[in-house]
């Protein structure tokens, strides 16, 4: 989800927001418009997707989703008896749902579980 700070107005997602140019005047001030699809100036505007009550991208920031601020990154699974037990999984730094792992084949997981693999538990946040 993202969020304008300025606002408070929420976006599901980037779809949500609109074209925007901003344009910097050369005085330390800078012009934010809706962008009409015109030519734009590239060395002065750029065109952002920004907020449509701010008409800028100044304010955005990207929440986390729900699901991923339930969990944190543990440490290695060590065995692939540990991994079917769980329902989610870092792969790096990404969070999995087990069918994600499931539909491994056997050695993917073999190889990649243990002290040097990729694989992290994903500890559930009270
Ligand atoms: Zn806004």
């Amino acid at each position: 989800m993202i969020v304008c700070k300025n606002c408070g107005r929420k976006f599901r997602d980037k779809f949500g927001l609109v074209l925007c140019v901003i344009t910097d005047n050369g005085d330390d001030t800078v012009t934010a418009e809706r962008y009409d699809g015109g030519d734009v100036d590239e060395t002065k505007s750029k065109v952002v997707s920004g907020c449509p009550n701010c008409l800028t991208d100044a304010f955005l920031i990207d929440k986390p989703s729900r699901y991923k601020r339930k969990y944190r990154k543990g440490g290695h699974i060590l065995s692939l008896d540990e991994l079917v037990k769980q329902d989610f999984v870092y792969w790096h730094d990404k969070i999995h749902p087990r069918g994600w792992f499931l539909s491994w084949q056997f050695r993917m997981a073999a190889d990649n579980i243990g002290e040097n693999g990729c694989i992290f538990y994903a500890i559930k946040e009270e």
